[in-house]
């Protein structure tokens, strides 16, 4: 089958971005992507990169309070999640989880552990690592679309 697993570095934040940009542009699918990795990690940078490459052109900040931003970007409907705050999965359900994951959203998850149980399972994991100033990522794909993706990525 193709790639399952991918290790990248990234030397600085616009490796980040354009990571973000890459996948955005790499499938029409909808989509889940788990996002792991300590704060400060890249995660919302990243996510930065996805929103804005789908044609976004405001601010990205990390809906730690709101735990979800919702972009309107063309057809495509992006949700970017940030669970750190959560304290119960829950809450999701509170939230009207299930009207998110939809056949054409695409959805960024920062903390998904936070939602065991609740969240769907994501097409894609991406974990971010320190690795000096740089860092280091590695994608796993779990789905037919997250492999695409990687394969898209690759090359
Ligand atoms: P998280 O959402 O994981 O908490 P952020 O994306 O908000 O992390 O913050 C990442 C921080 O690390 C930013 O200040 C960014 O400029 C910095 N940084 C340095 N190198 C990188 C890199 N390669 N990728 C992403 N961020 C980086
Ligand atoms: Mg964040």
């Amino acid at each position: 089958m193709t790639t399952t697993s991918l290790t990248l570095t990234l030397a600085d934040e616009a490796a980040t971005l354009a990571l973000g940009d890459a996948l955005a542009h790499s499938s029409d699918a909808a989509c889940v992507i788990f996002l792991h990795g300590e704060l400060g990690a890249g995660k919302t940078t990243f996510s930065r990169g996805v929103i804005q490459a789908l044609g976004h052109q405001g601010n990205v900040k990390s809906p730690t309070y709101t735990l979800v931003e919702p972009y309107q970007c063309g057809e495509r409907a992006i949700y970017h999640f940030d669970l750190y705050r959560l304290a119960d999965p829950e809450e999701l359900e509170y939230m009207g989880i299930r009207d998110y994951f939809t056949d054409n959203s695409l959805c960024l998850v920062e903390w998904p552990e936070r939602g065991t149980g609740v969240l769907p399972a994501p097409d894609l994991d991406i974990t971010f690592i320190y690795d000096g100033n740089a860092r280091r990522v590695v994608l796993q794909a779990s789905t037919d679309t997250g492999r695409n993706m990687l394969k898209a990525v690759q090359s």
